[in-house]
């Protein structure tokens, strides 16, 4: 295949717009699919405000006129089917010389039936096919069009090249996928749908086919990976376990009994616990560094955000006196970060608790045992292999509080051990959940108002926008200055968001657990494991931008102590979707019915933006590809096919190792 650069028209200034897509190579740009296709068919009949296609010929001379800020408004008349039509067109003053008289154009646009005006929202040069035109449409940024990348790749994928094919040739045939580079040419320059479909079927199959084979191979790799096989006396467990201030739940039980299995067992660990916020992941956690530290070795605990690590810090602290617990934030000066790391190279702490500064290059672990993470920052199959290769073998633990459902976790999953948090811990009870209107605010302030004057606290939620960080504080600022008026004088209202410098957030968020503060108006910023049991009460603004997931981990900020606890949803109006948070308490029942309405976007963000990344397949709605997939795979793996294909295993493994 030829080198990027030596396709004609590629210059410096090119190569560095295709950069900022990821195509840094001629096989990175070929592999760059369309995001969506737009299907261009002459319109039939022109309706009033519909969007129509036609083509036809240039009437007259296009006049052009110049609005402000460069922009322009061109006007001509289309003559189409015997019949004369105005346009319009905004900027695109630079085709006027073009656009003579008997040109055939195609309009794309939006019929205006009383002043016969189509106001175009695109033009092009030719006449419309009679079968419809199916166009591919990529992702850009500022500086190259999709058009410019579909030429790009056309003048590539006209050449002579070779592609690996890594489906073997059993399954093509089972399926009927045509050839690999035919289906690629289609992909770029759609002949028509059902090719594109069958084509589009070929690359997700064979996207899934190939993670299904990693996810087995990693699995069946870490069973066999030798990994520290710990020694102590659990009799200091169950000590540790009976000085608790609760009883373990059974699930907690369980899950910390898998945990032991695995340490004890020769193997490395390689285990998700899931469950529901508040189902108690952090003390099962807390046990298994424990544990750790009473076989000899050094453990540390990532957490997502700082406050979070610093709240882990302190509960460690307080639970184990007698070990010596670090924390490590990206907020440490300088010195005090050199201090730490070098007692934590010389094992003078045993337990490390962090944020993802942990895993920054310059931190030395002395006879690093486990690995405790969460779902956000997830230490995925790279960093596993990373440590491996340096002959660090550790256990490693992944925390999930959004549970999904077992089919898809069987197969999302299917590298790791699962364990399950199912049942609350006894006596919480049941967060009753209100949906409110915007314009009911005098109701939503009543009910904070009720929880207030029993001396219990309120969080309130502004949404986080990540495009308008600004627009996002105003909203801060405005709940907060409203929380001011209303209950200022007799209550402390504060505001924690994400812009705010770390003691300060670290500073509000400690006066909120003592009680100095009784309303905390925030961003999600909260979003992840604060526990204040005091607080009795979760209002949430615009709930209806959020997920019902993210909702859900929300409202379980309150419900952490032994009395009745709230959230209300505020929202422009009250939606059946919604309604579900009313109606049940259980989180993977809401993570269902996530997956029902959002698609796998929302649910598998995180996983899907590291190692689980598909280009072009759709965990939900390509699932029953997935399958087929996932039941191939382990066909593959077990039988003398993966001898045949030696490539297939040869891409995982450098995946794998990447
Ligand atoms: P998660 O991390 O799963 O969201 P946490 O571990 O923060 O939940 O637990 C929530 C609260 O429940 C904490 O205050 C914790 O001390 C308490 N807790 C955990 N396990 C139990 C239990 N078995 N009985 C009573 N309270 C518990
Ligand atoms: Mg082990």
């Amino acid at each position: 295949m030829i080198d990027i650069k030596q396709i004609k028209g590629v210059g410096p200034k090119l190569l560095s717009n295709l950069s900022k897509l990821g195509i840094n190579t001629t096989l990175d740009l070929i592999n760059f699919y369309p995001f969506r296709y737009e299907i261009l068919e002459k319109s039939k009949a022109l309706n009033h405000d519909d969007k129509v296609i036609i083509d036809g010929v240039i009437e007259n001379y296009a006049t052009v006129v110049f609005l402000r800020n460069r922009k322009d408004r061109m006007k001509f008349v289309l003559h189409t089917n015997n019949k004369l039509i105005n346009v319009c067109i905004f900027n695109r003053g630079y085709l006027k010389n073009r656009l003579i008289p008997n040109t055939n154009v195609i309009i794309i646009g939006k019929y205006d039936e009383k002043h016969n005006l189509i106001v175009a929202s695109d033009i092009r040069f030719g006449v419309l096919p009679d079968k419809p035109i199916i166009e591919p449409i990529y992702h850009t940024v500022n500086g190259i069009t999709s058009k410019k990348i579909r030429d790009l790749i056309n003048k590539v994928i006209t050449t002579d090249f070779e592609l690996i094919d890594y489906i073997p040739s059993e399954f093509s045939t089972k399926y009927n996928f045509l050839d690999k580079k035919k289906s690629l040419v289609e992909l770029h320059n759609p002949s028509n749908l059902s090719t594109l479909k069958k084509s589009l079927n070929r690359f997700k199959y064979e996207e899934f086919f190939l993670f299904m084979v990693k996810m087995k191979y990693l699995q069946n790799d870490s069973k066999n990976t030798l990994g520290l096989k710990k020694n102590f006396d659990f009799n200091l467990v169950k000590e540790f376990i009976n000085s608790l201030k609760f009883k373990l739940t059974l699930d907690q039980v369980n899950a910390v009994k898998d945990i032991y299995n695995d340490f004890i067992s020769p193997s490395q660990m390689n285990r998700l616990l899931q469950g529901d916020v508040g189902s108690g992941k952090s003390i099962v956690s807390f046990i298994s560094l424990y544990m750790n530290y009473l076989s000899g070795y050094q453990g540390c605990l990532m957490a997502p955000t700082e406050i979070l690590a610093k709240q882990h810090y302190n509960e460690l602290t307080n639970l184990f006196p007698d070990i010596n617990v670090c924390i490590v934030t990206s907020s440490l000066k300088q010195k005090e970060r050199k201090e730490i790391l070098s007692k934590i190279k010389n094992k003078e702490y045993d337990i490390i608790v962090g944020t993802h500064a942990l895993f920054s290059n310059d931190v030395e672990y002395n006879n690093l045992g486990l690995v405790i993470t969460d779902e956000q920052h997830r230490f995925g199959v790279k960093q596993r292999s990373t440590l491996k290769n340096k002959g660090i073998t550790p256990d490693i633990l992944y925390m999930s509080a959004t549970p999904i459902p077992r089919t898809y976790a069987l197969t999302i999953y299917g590298d790791m051990d699962v364990s399950n948090i199912k049942v609350l811990p006894s006596g919480r009870k049941e967060i009753i959940t209100t949906v409110m209107e915007e314009n009911n605010i005098k109701e939503v302030l009543q009910n904070i108002y009720r929880e207030l004057k029993l001396n219990h606290q309120v969080y309130v939620i502004a949404p986080l926008i990540e495009e308008s960080e600004n627009s996002n504080l105003k909203d801060i600022e405005l709940i907060t200055n409203n929380m001011e008026k209303a209950f200022g004088s007799k209550y402390k209202i504060g505001s924690l968001h994400g812009k705010m410098k770390q003691d300060k957030k670290d500073e509000i968020m400690e006066s909120f657990k003592d009680k100095k503060i009784d309303i905390l108006v925030s961003t999600t910023v909260i979003e992840v494991g604060v526990n204040v049991p005091n607080a009795t009460m979760m209002v949430i603004f615009d709930a209806e931008l959020f997920g019902l997931s993210a909702l859900h981990q929300l409202r379980g900020r309150v419900g952490r102590g032994e009395y009745q606890s709230y959230c209300i949803l505020v929202s422009k109006n009250k939606t059946k979707r919604l309604e579900i948070l009313e109606k049940t308490n259980d989180g993977f029942k809401i993570s269902e019915e996530d997956f029902k309405l959002r698609g796998s976007g929302d649910l598998f963000g995180v996983r899907q933006s590291g190692e689980m990344s598909f280009k072009i397949a759709d965990i939900k709605k390509d699932f029953s590809i997935l399958v087929k997939a996932r039941d191939d795979s382990t066909y593959f793996l077990n039988s003398s096919l993966k001898n045949n294909y030696p490539n297939v295993l040869n891409m995982v493994i450098k995946e794998h190792l990447d």
